[in-house]
């Protein structure tokens, strides 16, 4: 039988302590993987930030235990397909691609259309449900834990984001080993290590997601502020991210674009 959902909790606090005490990223990650027995999934969108945490998995985790995966919807831009290629040959590793059922796409649009996700909210979490959170909970069947690369400062929403949390949602571990990083330290560490970067960041784009639900920003907008644009700013997020603990109205201010 499996422990109760307070030790899930109080374990994974006590984890999150510990890797506040690492300072450096690849430390972190080596805690991760002695800390962990049993499959490791690392989710990458490829953003910023997931290629930082994929750089230094790739110099830490020699025996490729940790599996990284993407959600493929069916609508990221051209540059972010891009970016998967080179990505794998840069790191000589297979990034899993995960794709949403077809039927479920198939009825959906049958249902709202093929740009039904702009009528509602709730079209836009049913859209992100078919094509991101189903793929995602395949993608972490058997796992014992997932890494992301979310970061405090990268929405409002985030602002307590912990480096380890037990993730009720999906029934185990999440790591988020940079989640006290700044955009700075994301923007530093790439150059250093001559990490692959979509294209597309060079043209407005800090946060890149679908095609249709992403926009270029303008100076001082928050770094999300192109995703879902046409909402309002409370619970910008796609379901793959939730925290029972998480309350939008405690968190720090989001970072700007200059
Ligand atoms: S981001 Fe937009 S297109 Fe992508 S899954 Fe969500 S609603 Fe659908």
């Amino acid at each position: 039988m499996s422990p109760p959902q307070d030790q899930h909790i109080a374990h994974a606090a006590r984890l999150s302590e510990a890797i506040a005490a690492l300072p450096d990223l690849a430390r972190r990650i080596a805690f991760i993987l002695e800390a962990v027995h049993g499959r490791i999934a690392f989710a990458t969108s490829l953003g910023l930030e997931d290629q930082v945490v994929l750089s230094a998995i790739d110099r830490v985790d020699l025996q490729n235990r940790i599996e990284p995966f993407v959600l493929d919807t069916g609508r990221h831009f051209p540059e972010t397909l891009d970016l998967l290629a080179r990505s794998e040959a840069r790191f000589s590793r297979r990034i899993r691609v995960y794709a949403p059922e077809a039927r479920a796409v198939e009825d959906l649009i049958q249902r709202d259309g093929v740009a039904g996700f702009r009528l509602s909210v709730e079209a836009r979490k049913a859209c992100c449900h078919v094509r991101k959170v189903e793929p995602l909970k395949r993608a972490l069947q058997g796992a014992a834990a997932w890494i992301t690369g979310l970061r405090r400062g990268q929405s409002a929403g985030r602002g307590d984001v912990a480096f380890a949390e037990w993730d009720a949602e999906f029934g185990l571990l999440k790591f988020n080993p940079i989640a006290d990083w700044s955009l700075a330290q994301v923007e530093a560490y790439l150059r250093d290590h001559e990490v692959p970067v979509n294209a597309l960041h060079a043209q407005g784009f800090p946060s890149i997601g679908c095609q249709p639900c992403t926009r270029a920003i303008r100076p001082g907008e928050d770094i999300r502020a192109g995703r879902w644009w046409w909402e309002s700013e409370d619970g910008k997020e796609c379901g793959l991210h939730k925290s029972p603990a998480r309350n939008a109205s405690q968190n720090q201010p989001a970072e700007i674009r200059r």
